[in-house]
């Protein structure tokens, strides 16, 4: 077990754009910053990341390593590849557990992220992150005017509906078993053409990823190159939980604007507590905690000195 001796200004727990842009700001501002991350991103399955400005393609392991290339001009920051398994406070400073030492600091950010619970559908696994995606804006472009599923049969997934439909009208919507659709949203989707399958899915189709088809357990197979669900989320870590930050209806955590929590020192920034669930959302949200932490660390001391 290390012990380190320093005491830190800022530990970032979560290695994915959110604490990466923290970890940024806070090596700009000469504040030193661990950044502890265990590479288990959401994306991880995913070959390229798209809506970047200047990164719009890229794989989100090449994202990761530019940023990190870039972040070893800055001498304060320190990466440690760990798993962070608990977090205590004591007299205004942290201590961080992680599996193989314990370290100490002022302010604390979790850029944790969330991960994804995937229906259980025969192959879905296998298509994830390669024909199935999450968001229109990060994937819809790819599957313009392409046979288009959308699964599920919550409001949301309706809602999904409509938005893709602005990427393809070739759009078909499969409820994974009956489903009493409310008649006006049933005629609005037989004007549009947009068939609505209410079969349990046997099995998914596809050749190294690419969806090829989707088949219903009556065996009626339904070609389709593409998937757009909402996932159900969990947080990754649910230490903040722990340490007594309250979470909203979907799971997510609740914070200010700038990430600050109700705990003194603590924030949270990116998927874990931004519903816009995207790169540049979430490289915005670390930003902007990893400044809200700068000037807490500034005021502090100021105030000190007693100017
Ligand atoms: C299939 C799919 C496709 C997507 N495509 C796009 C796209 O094209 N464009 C786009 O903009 N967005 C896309 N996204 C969304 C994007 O992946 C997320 O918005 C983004 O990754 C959120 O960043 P984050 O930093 O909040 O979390 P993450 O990127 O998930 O990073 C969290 C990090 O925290 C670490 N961590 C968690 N717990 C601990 C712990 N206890 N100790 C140490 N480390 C820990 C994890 O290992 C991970 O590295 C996609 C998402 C999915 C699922």
């Amino acid at each position: 077990m290390h012990m380190f001796q320093e005491l830190f200004e800022a530990a970032i727990v979560g290695g994915g754009p959110a604490g990466l842009s923290a970890a940024l700001t806070l090596g700009r501002a000469r504040r030193s910053t661990v950044i502890i991350d265990h590479h288990k991103p959401r994306n991880k399955m995913v070959r390229h990341s798209h809506g970047f400005l200047t990164r719009d393609g890229l794989s989100p392991r090449e994202f990761r390593e530019l940023a990190k290339e870039e972040l070893k001009k800055y001498p304060s920051v320190r990466f440690i590849n760990d798993e962070v398994v608990d977090v205590r406070r004591n007299h205004k400073i942290f201590q961080v557990t992680t599996k193989n030492g314990v370290l100490e600091t002022k302010k604390m950010l979790f850029a944790t992220g969330l991960v994804d619970v995937l229906p259980e559908i025969d192959g879905f696994d296998a298509v994830y992150g390669i024909s199935a995606f999450i968001c229109p804006y990060c994937d819809g472009w790819e599957f313009r005017d392409k046979p288009i599923a959308i699964i599920g049969h919550q409001l949301a997934d309706f809602h999904f509906v409509k938005a893709l439909y602005g990427w393809s009208h070739d759009v078909a919507l499969f409820t994974n078993g009956k489903y009493n659709l409310d008649d006006s949203l049933r005629q609005a989707f037989q004007q549009k053409n947009i068939p609505v399958f209410e079969e349990k899915i046997h099995k998914l189709w596809h050749s190294d990823g690419q969806l090829q088809a989707i088949e219903l357990e009556s065996g009626q197979t339904v070609a389709r190159s593409g998937i757009f669900f909402n996932p159900k989320t969990q947080q990754s870590s649910l230490i903040p939980k722990k340490l007594g930050v309250p979470m909203d209806q979907l799971g997510q955590f609740i914070t200010k604007e700038d990430g600050k929590t109700n705990i003194d020192g603590l924030y949270i920034a990116g998927d874990s507590r931004n519903h816009l669930h995207q790169i540049i959302h979430a490289a915005s949200d670390g930003a902007k905690a990893a400044v809200s932490i700068n000037m807490e660390l500034l005021k502090e001391a100021w105030d000190e000195v007693g100017l």
